[in-house]
């Protein structure tokens, strides 16, 4: 029999309906990806074309590199301008807007215009978390910007057909419903118990194993009691923040770790899926209390219908435990090395 399972993060309901597909290894398709080059000499990310973005606002370098590792800029299309705007609202009748201001800044992972974050060395790996975290504490220090949001969407079915690996940081002077949603949700768990409920679910998770995919000295990674969809997983910090910008550099390297290995699980284990992921922090304003930050990956393996339009209920076809048993159990090869990048084409399942 199906079941419906509360998430307690988004007080949302899942149906969890395992018969509708079967196994976790149904999902483990061939997929095609373009052939690609270690170098595009058309590509605006690779190294030599620089000065076909925008400003570049932070690079990183690795000892010993001849080129840099990661460099932001701003998008050259944003969704939002950077142009300082009116904040408050204006009204017409029901509708209200304000100006589309914020920021949006992309990181480039690597300079290697085909490799994939689940193929490269820790260190890169790590590289690119200093990035993150280094634009978003330069974000959180503009006192106008309520809610910054770091996310990398891989491949078509999660929103980019650009190859060189990449990702996104939007900043706005508004904080979403969806946000104020899990800030209520944990602030009125705060309230009840006096506890955080994201640390009461780390040791609850901790506790039970059957969901966990990994755990290290400062992070784990689980997949959620009540996941909208197969092998969705949540990252969580051990130690209680509530953003991503108070990760210390010691968790910075311990989180390069664990993200490799979980990008590494979907990557040998499914396939290189496309998924999204996205860190989800405070924002201004919120008592460091009342909020958990965390990291959530969606592998792009299903498809979203009527149904979830129109009753915000997702279907998730494979039980989050069997989820997790699959994915503690992909063998992750030898560290790949970093000139040959396998291509997939002709995958069987
Ligand atoms: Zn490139
Ligand atoms: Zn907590």
């Amino acid at each position: 029999m199906s079941e419906l399972r509360l998430n307690v993060l988004t007080n949302e309901w899942v149906i969890v309906a395992p018969e509708r597909v079967g196994r976790p290894t149904d999902f483990v398709r061939a997929r095609e990806r373009p052939p690609a080059a270690p170098f595009d000499a058309r590509c605006p990310f690779c190294p030599g074309n620089e000065a076909e973005c925008t400003t570049e606002l932070f690079r990183s370098t690795l000892s010993g590199a001849s080129s840099w590792q990661t460099r932001v800029f701003r998008n050259k299309f944003p969704a939002l301008s950077l142009d300082h705007g009116d904040p408050s609202p204006r009204r017409d009748g029901l509708h209200v807007s304000v100006d589309g201001f914020g920021v949006h800044e992309v990181v480039v992972e690597t300079p290697r215009h085909d490799m994939t974050a689940a193929l490269l060395r820790v260190e890169e790996v790590e590289a690119i978390l200093r990035t993150y975290r280094a634009r978003y504490r330069a974000c959180r220090a503009e006192d106008w910007i309520a809610h910054t949001v770091i996310f990398k969407n891989h491949g078509p079915n999660a929103g980019t057909s650009l190859i060189h690996p990449h990702s996104q940081i939007v900043s706005t002077p508004v904080v979403s419903n969806q946000v104020q949603s899990r800030l209520k949700v944990m602030g009125d768990y705060l309230t009840a118990h006096g506890e955080c409920i994201g640390c009461r679910l780390v040791d609850e998770e901790l506790q039970a194993g059957a969901r966990v995919v990994r755990v290290s000295e400062t992070f784990v990674a689980m997949v959620p009691y009540a996941a909208l969809s197969s092998f969705h997983i949540w990252v969580f910090p051990r130690r209680h923040a509530a953003s991503f910008g108070e990760v210390s550099d010691a968790e910075l390297a311990d989180l390069a770790h664990m993200l490799r290995a979980v990008l590494q699980r979907l990557y040998h284990g499914l396939h290189d899926p496309d998924f999204n992921y996205v860190i989800r922090s405070a924002p201004r304003g919120v008592r460091r209390e009342q909020f958990h930050w965390y990291m959530s990956v969606v592998p792009r393996v299903g498809q979203v219908a009527g149904f979830e339009l129109g009753s915000g209920v997702y279907i998730n076809v494979t039980r989050p435990e069997d989820s997790a048993e699959f994915l503690r159990s992909v063998r992750v090869p030898e560290e790949a090395a970093p000139s040959s990048r396998p291509h997939r084409t002709a995958v069987g399942g």
